[in-house]
């Protein structure tokens, strides 16, 4: 018989996990959403509602063998899950790939759970924000950046103004990067108030229209008809805290081994952004640490001893498209890393936000079919 490999969270990581794990192990993946979703492409599927339908993927569409339960897991001990429905699921092997929320609609709310509730919020904040003259963005890290461009792309006359209280753009990254970033929102008309914080949120809520004015603690006052919010990664470890399976750090992340064994467990693995570990927070991390758990699980499915180790990435890379037009990047390049030009970004991902990447791990073809405007 099969060995049961059970993998919680069907997002970057856990689905490569269950994908490449599915002709050769009892595959059960657990996620509460009926699909995949593409959190590089949800901006654009905020401005073009036409589009939407590309950052979805059925997780039905993902296994041939294995199968996908549509629950929450609350809790995890060494000998499997329990769901919130109070089902059990014994398994042999566990990956946990829980990965982290976001502020809709960076990534989907967390009640929305179907595809057709997911596009439902989409069109109404699209609504919104389409009869908003002035947009306000809180926060200038790359989520905030790129949809800001996204919305540039779509409506270059609405003015976008960014505030984030980090002194500068893209921290870290070269400073080439930086000052070519600086001069396409330039180019593009979006403001950018750096080192600066707001005394009081705006009264009325993120994503809903309706004028309102807020005062940065250098006494701007901006008005403006909608806000978004572009800060906030919440770690989804929460069905750990019970400590059946292991003490979470402080950051409410789980200490891995360099094999990204959870410590104390040969048997149990964790990756993405849920894992204490020097990788940035990024689905191209969690991928490549997939990979390394797919081989160690491979192995073990084999009989033989685990051997691949996952060593923290050394480079900080990034694709950042500013909308369809435009964009910046820093790659890894012979001798180290060096910028992207805006052709480069576009090509690798401005173009689709990875779309065609993802059609192929669901089966080929697109995403999902959309019939008379309805998620279908
Ligand atoms: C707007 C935006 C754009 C981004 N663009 C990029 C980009 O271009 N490139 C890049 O590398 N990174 C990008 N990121 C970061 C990237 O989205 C995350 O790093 C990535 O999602 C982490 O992947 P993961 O596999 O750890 O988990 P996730 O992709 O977050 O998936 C986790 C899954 O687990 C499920 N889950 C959560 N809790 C439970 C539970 N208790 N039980 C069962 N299932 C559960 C969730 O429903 C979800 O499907 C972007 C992020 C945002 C918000």
């Amino acid at each position: 018989m099969n060995r049961r490999v059970v993998i919680v969270g069907g997002g970057y990581g856990g689905t490569l996990v269950a994908k490449s794990l599915d002709a050769e192990a009892d595959v059960t993946v657990i996620d509460p959403r009926e699909a995949f979703y593409n959190a590089s492409a949800s901006l654009r599927a905020l401005t073009r509602p036409d589009w939407a339908h590309n950052a979805v993927f059925p997780l039905e569409n993902l296994l041939d063998h294995g199968k996908v339960i549509h629950d929450r897991a609350v809790s995890v001990d060494p000998e499997g899950v329990t769901l919130a429905s109070g089902e059990r699921v014994e398994a042999d092997y566990i990956v946990l790939a829980t990965g982290s929320g976001y502020t809709y609609p960076a990534k989907p709310r967390e009640t929305s759970t179907s595809i057709a509730q997911q596009m439902e919020d989409l069109r109404a904040t699209h609504q919104e924000l389409a009869r908003a003259g002035r947009v306000l963005i809180l926060g200038a890290g790359p989520v905030g950046l790129e949809l800001a461009g996204e919305i540039k792309d779509v409506w270059p006359d609405k003015q976008v103004i960014m505030v984030d209280r980090a002194v500068e753009l893209l921290p870290g990254f070269l400073p080439e990067v930086v000052g070519e970033l600086h001069r396409q929102l330039d180019e593009l008309g979006i403001q950018v108030r750096l080192g600066a914080g707001l005394k009081a949120l705006p009264t009325i809520g993120s994503g809903q229209a309706g004028r309102f004015v807020v005062t940065t603690d250098h006494g701007e006052e901006i008005v403006a008809d909608i806000w978004f919010q572009a800060f906030g990664v919440r770690i989804a470890t929460g069905y750990l805290t019970d400590g059946k399976l292991l003490t979470l750090t402080g950051r409410g992340t789980i200490p891995v081994t360099d094999r990204l064994n959870v410590q104390g467990y040969e048997h149990v693995y964790a990756i993405g952004d849920i894992i204490a570990h020097a990788d940035p927070k990024m689905a191209s991390y969690a991928m490549v640490q997939a990979e390394v758990v797919v081989k160690n699980l491979r192995a073990q499915l084999a009989g033989d001893r685990p051997g691949a180790v996952h060593t923290p990435a050394s480079e900080r890379r990034i694709l950042l498209p500013l909308g369809t037009r435009t964009g910046v990047g820093q790659l890894p390049a012979a001798g180290g890393i060096a910028a992207a030009t805006p052709e480069m970004v576009y090509q690798r991902k401005g173009a689709d936000l990875f779309t065609a990447r993802f059609a192929t791990r669901f089966g080929g073809g697109r995403s999902l079919q959309i019939e008379s405007g309805r998620a279908s």
